[in-house]
């Protein structure tokens, strides 16, 4: 008998598997998000629809991302009782890593720019985790991973991960649900899926689902105008901009992160941050309770191409996403003075998006 070899210390699998026990039967405890249809009086042959991400337990499409982040990451044996988990977040991944954090009793720090909206630092905290602040956003990624190894702990890395820690064939992701909450309208298959980029992501489980499933939807990227990802669609030598430069949460970066891929991208379409704003209050007002600046991109964009499909006498359905709460955006998108400040008018962008939706 050979002497056994010692392998370094290990996490034990009996509390492997209660973490996962816990993270499975919250999803086993929640109901799908809802199917929102939107009507839009001035295109009444195209359906719109918004698959409401903001009803997850933390109040964003992140809440997905987050189980799918930490169930990849148990799985894959990285991490164990006690571990710090650390991320790299302008906010909404760091509160639903935060809850998940807390559910399997793991200290959480998030590092976030400074500019953060003050709500999303709360709700963090709320969810018992902890900001740790960069000056710059192009800082956290190195941070993020620089904290992890001081604190033994590990570095989440939504940008990297989240293509691949999502069940893209299925497993109830976003583009599974959707498609069954679809089944019974007049034009079940969408002409076109609408979404933003952050991580890219949600358009990749999209992109790579409709492949799988051979369904004839288009995927179109509603993108921040300052940002690097439909640059680099348009020409992939284009790698990173000097800063992104949009107010807009959660979506547009300065570099391409690594898990948009942009070859399952039928089109991009740029938004300039007035233009979101101004959607995302409209939509607002419509639906009688707020949503975020990224949905307001999306909806904009979805105008964009009913416009263009109705021009084109063509009728069908467009999928989109609301993304998050607004009432986070309270003291930025919501208040006129934060607006003024931020030089971003959405007086014009208003009249002309209520106008061309018959709103
Ligand atoms: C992350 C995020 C997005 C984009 O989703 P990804 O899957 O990361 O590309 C859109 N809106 C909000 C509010 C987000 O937090």
């Amino acid at each position: 008998m050979s002497p056994a070899v010692l392998a370094p210390a290990r996490p034990d699998r009996s509390w492997i598997d209660e973490a996962v026990r816990r993270i499975e039967a919250d999803y086993n405890r929640s109901a799908d998000t809802h199917l929102v249809p939107v009507p839009m009086p001035a295109f009444p042959g195209i359906h719109l629809y918004l698959k409401d991400e903001s009803s997850h337990p933390t109040g964003s499409l992140k809440h997905r991302l987050a189980r799918s982040l930490f169930l990849y990451a148990l799985c894959n044996g990285r991490i164990g009782p006690g571990t710090t988990i650390v991320e790299a977040s302008s906010g909404s991944t760091a509160v639903s890593e935060a809850y998940f954090a807390r559910m399997l009793g793991l200290p959480f720090v998030a590092v976030v720019p400074r500019n953060t909206a003050a709500e999303k630092i709360e709700a963090i905290a709320f969810h018992g985790g902890r900001s740790h602040f960069v000056d710059r956003p192009g800082d956290a990624y190195g941070e993020a991973e620089r904290l992890a190894r001081e604190l033994g702990g590990v570095y989440l890395d939504q940008f990297t991960y989240a293509e691949r820690a999502t069940d893209w064939r299925g497993n109830n992701n976003i583009a599974e649900s959707i498609y069954a909450q679809m089944a019974k309208e007049p034009h079940p298959i969408p002409a076109w899926v609408v979404c933003g980029a952050g991580t890219g992501g949600t358009s990749a489980t999209i992109g790579r689902f409709v492949r799988y499933r051979r369904l004839a939807t288009q995927l179109c990227v509603a993108d921040p105008a300052g940002s690097v990802f439909h640059r680099h669609w348009a020409d992939r030598s284009i790698t990173e901009l000097e800063s992104c430069g949009s107010r807009i949460e959660g979506i547009g970066r300065a570099r391409v992160e690594p898990s948009f891929l942009p070859d399952l991208v039928d089109e991009m379409i740029a938004v300039a941050d007035p233009q979101s704003v101004a959607a995302a209050r409209l939509l607002s007002e419509r639906l009688g309770r707020r949503c975020g600046g990224s949905t307001g991109t999306n909806l904009w964009a979805c105008a964009t191409i009913a416009a263009r499909m109705a021009a084109a006498g063509q009728t069908g359905s467009i999928v989109s996403i609301l993304c998050d709460d607004g009432n986070r955006y309270a003291s930025t998108y919501f208040d006129d003075a934060w607006l003024a400040t931020a030089g971003i008018d959405p007086t014009g962008p208003r009249a002309e998006l209520a106008e061309r939706l018959g709103w």
